[in-house]
């Protein structure tokens, strides 16, 4: 039988990385709850035994059920009826068959009705649910709202939600609007208090909404009269069984057919305030949008993966001039850059996703008992690390993803512009990939704080400090030369001064650059514990110093005048 899990060694790597028994013992607090919950594990590896078991299930279910349906799925798409949203026929197989495993809601802890999983083998199963259908992923990545539950709800609120997750019970997250769109801060959507029903009540419109009409939904309302910006915006849950929301229209679309994103009309939708007022748009929404980002690389990577493996079998099965056509090489070049690319924003994906998973766990157990200084330190390191791994994980998956998609098009020449084979499917679904959950402009706007504030530099010192065996001293070095050369151009372009337009313009390279390093690094790091990744390291070192080399070259040669160029173009 097929399975997306056990059929990918990369997969099984991460769970074993070195840092993955410490986030276990401490979700699992030191498996306290072995013997006495089911399921419970006694050790790290019961635990990651159990996350194999499960991840392998969601593997077969999507190969052999997601991947089969993709198609159908596509070109079904979704319909209105009496003012609910009906999935494609796939779609109700796909959500009937994950739920019937019980795997929704694996990172709930267990009195919800979880696994209490961490963060890794979650992001794995979006990974894996994305490779067989991109568009269904949302269906599935939406269950992040959960998380949102349980780190700012009441009890009530956690007690009541959290467990219909597990009973397959869907989720949407409610911030776009028809003014405000990446800038959240615009949200008009009201929310006004209800005296009489001791509740509040939404007035307005939402546009966009992944999954309109799911039975639990997190909306982002100004709750604070008289308010303009952030600052008076504040988070609800609505319940779809108190009604109040009319669907206007699922929107027609490039891609993902079978993810419906419609607009809402709120009128006097009963709600309740999750956390504290004026959080909304601050706390909650940037914590459940980091979620989210990671949700979106995970689909960008699974995306990534299916374009190489179908890319990779056409090219060995096609022949011309008599021959298949991966050997010639400008075939074979498209196919291992894929690769390279696939496994670099995968070993990024899992770094941020351990990251999350180290502070998560200690903002948890800081609910418990105080933490002592150490354990706060480590909460801050790895915290600070997330916030600036993620906008560049985001930006690069997302990009990758559509430049593999359109290379694997390439690689089936003709035949890849027909609707005849699932990779001019995967391309249309890979579009919308670097525009929600914020646009790659977004992740530079949010990651060019990492190269100003050093916090790339930093982390990348770290890596180079990191002990590997000689066969990679090489590598090492080219990519320590290029470190150097990134140091430069941030002290050029800081000379502009930060809040610059020459910064705002060259702000895309330097986070680029820092990308490109911090990439390298971790399949370096990835490949001297396993030579799987080594000619992925070595191919994506050459490919980062090409890619430096171009935006060194451009920021060097860079002066002020040139911006003139680009306004007049525009005017
Ligand atoms: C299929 C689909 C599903 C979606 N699902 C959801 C959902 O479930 N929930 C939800 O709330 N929303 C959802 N969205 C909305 C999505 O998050 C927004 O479309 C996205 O954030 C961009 O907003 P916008 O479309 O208004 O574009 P705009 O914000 O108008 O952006 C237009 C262009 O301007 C650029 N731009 C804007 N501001 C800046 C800036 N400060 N610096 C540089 N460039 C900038 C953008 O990068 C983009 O290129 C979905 C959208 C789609 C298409």
């Amino acid at each position: 039988m097929a399975n997306f899990f056990d059929d990918n060694k990369a997969l099984r790597f991460q769970i074993d990385n070195p840092l993955m028994d410490e986030i276990i013992r401490l979700k699992e607090r030191d498996f306290r709850d072995y013997g006495k919950e089911t399921y419970a594990p006694k050790d790290t590896e019961d635990a990651k035994d159990s996350y194999n078991r499960v991840l392998s299930l969601i593997g077969e279910i999507t190969a052999e059920v997601l991947d089969v349906n993709a198609e159908s799925v596509d070109n079904q798409g979704v319909r209105i009826e009496d003012n609910a949203i009906i999935y494609a026929d796939g779609t109700k197989e796909n959500h009937k068959a994950l739920t019937d495993a019980g795997v929704y809601g694996l990172s709930l802890p267990r009195q919800y009705g979880g696994l209490n999983f961490s963060y890794v083998p979650y992001v794995m199963a979006a990974e894996i649910v994305s490779r067989g259908d991109c568009g269904f992923a949302n269906i599935w990545g939406l269950q992040d709202c959960a998380e949102t539950i349980y780190e700012f709800g009441s009890q009530e609120q956690k007690e009541t939600y959290l467990p219909l997750i597990n009973q397959g019970y869907t989720c949407s997250m409610d911030l776009t609007e028809p003014d405000a769109g990446s800038d959240l801060q615009s949200v008009r959507l009201k929310a006004t208090f209800d005296e009489k029903e001791n509740c509040w009540r939404l007035n307005g419109v939402k546009r966009f909404i992944t999954n309109g009409d799911a039975d639990i939904k997190l909306v982002l309302a100004r709750s604070e009269e008289g308010t303009t910006d952030g600052r008076g915006l504040s988070y609800f849950i609505h319940d779809r069984r108190d009604g109040g929301v009319t669907i206007r229209r699922t929107e027609n679309k490039l891609g993902i057919h079978g993810s419906p994103t419609a607009e809402l009309v709120f009128t006097d939708a009963k709600a309740f305030l999750v956390g504290e007022r004026r959080l909304g748009l601050i706390k909650y929404t940037m914590s459940l949008m980091n979620g989210a980002r990671l949700g979106v690389s995970a689909q960008s990577v699974g995306l990534s993966e299916a374009a190489y493996r179908q890319a990779l079998q056409y090219a060995k099965e096609r022949q011309q001039y008599g021959k298949p056509i991966i050997e010639f090489f400008q075939v074979r070049e498209m196919l291992a850059v894929m690769r390279a690319k696939t496994d670099a924003t995968r070993a990024l994906l899992y770094e941020n996703a351990r990251a999350v998973d180290m502070y998560k766990v200690y903002e948890d157990i800081s609910k418990e008992r105080t933490l002592t200084a150490e354990e706060k330190q480590t909460l801050k390191k790895y915290s600070r690390l997330a916030d600036i791994l993620t906008p560049l994980l985001k930006l690069f998956s997302s990009e990758y993803a559509n430049q593999n998609t359109y290379d694997c098009i390439q690689v089936y020449g003709g035949s890849g512009f027909m609707k005849d084979y699932p990779c001019e499917r995967m391309y249309r679904d890979a579009r919308i990939l670097t525009i929600y959950e914020g646009t790659s402009q977004l992740q530079v706007v949010a990651a060019i704080r990492g190269v100003v504030s050093g916090g790339y530099l930093a982390r990348i010192k770290e890596y180079e400090a990191t002990e590997v065996s000689s066969e990679f001293a090489q590598m090492r070095n080219t990519l320590v030369d290029l470190r150097k050369d990134f140091e430069a151009c941030v002290e050029k372009i800081n000379a502009f001064g930060s809040t610059s337009q020459a910064h705002e313009f060259n702000s895309r390279r330097l986070v680029e650059i820092a990308g490109y390093l911090i990439m390298a690094h971790l399949l370096i790091i990835d490949a001297n514990r396993d030579s799987m990744f080594t000619d992925s390291a070595k191919l994506f070192t050459k490919h980062a110093q090409e890619k430096i080399a171009e935006r060194k070259s451009f920021i060097e040669n860079f002066n002020q005048q040139d911006l003139e160029a680009y306004k007049n173009l525009t005017e």
